[in-house]
């Protein structure tokens, strides 16, 4: 049933806490996992030039070296959770608007079931969802887990 199992996450707690299940589940199943962090091109957009959101758009990070450390500490925990459990898992950094870069993830690389947090960063409860799980839903027609932080995972 699940041989690929994506993880977006934002390096957030509440994602973390998705990782957990998806780790169990990858485990029970045999799948593969597959940990993406979106690098938001519309935050990066108002705090730098255009110049440097063409580097980044071509993976080009330069200078920018805390951004792509951000990411990677991001996927790399996942990955490092999923390998302790020895199950394979993929690190992948994109560019663009979370939502879409998730949902298309999930088409391209025909991902069985998303694991993903109820929010994220901003991490305020005010919400029901927060926006990038919200149209997640929305613009995918593939499985998706929603962890809700309130439960405590
Ligand atoms: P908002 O961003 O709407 O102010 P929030 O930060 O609390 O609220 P979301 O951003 O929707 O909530 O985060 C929910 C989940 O979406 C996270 O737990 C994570 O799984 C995923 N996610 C959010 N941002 C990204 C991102 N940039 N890259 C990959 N996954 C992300
Ligand atoms: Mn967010």
């Amino acid at each position: 049933m699940y041989e690929r199992i994506l993880v977006p996450t934002d390096g957030s707690a509440v994602a973390e806490l998705a990782v957990d299940h998806a780790v169990d589940l990858a485990e029970r199943y045999g799948a593969e996992l597959h940990a993406l962090y979106v690098v938001d091109i519309e935050a990066v957009n108002l705090s730098l030039g255009t110049e440097q959101v063409e580097r980044i758009r071509q993976g080009k990070f330069g200078e920018m070296e805390e951004l792509e450390a951000k990411a990677d500490e991001a996927t790399g925990a996942v990955a490092a959770a999923a390998r302790e459990r020895g199950i394979e898992a993929r690190e992948e950094i994109r560019v663009g608007r979370p939502h879409r870069v998730i949902s298309r993830y999930a088409d391209d690389e025909d991902v069985d079931l998303v694991v993903m947090g109820s929010h994220g960063r901003s991490g305020v409860s005010r919400a029901l969802l927060g926006s990038v799980t919200e149209r997640v839903l929305r613009s995918t027609h593939r499985p998706v887990l929603v962890v809700d932080e309130r439960d405590g995972g």
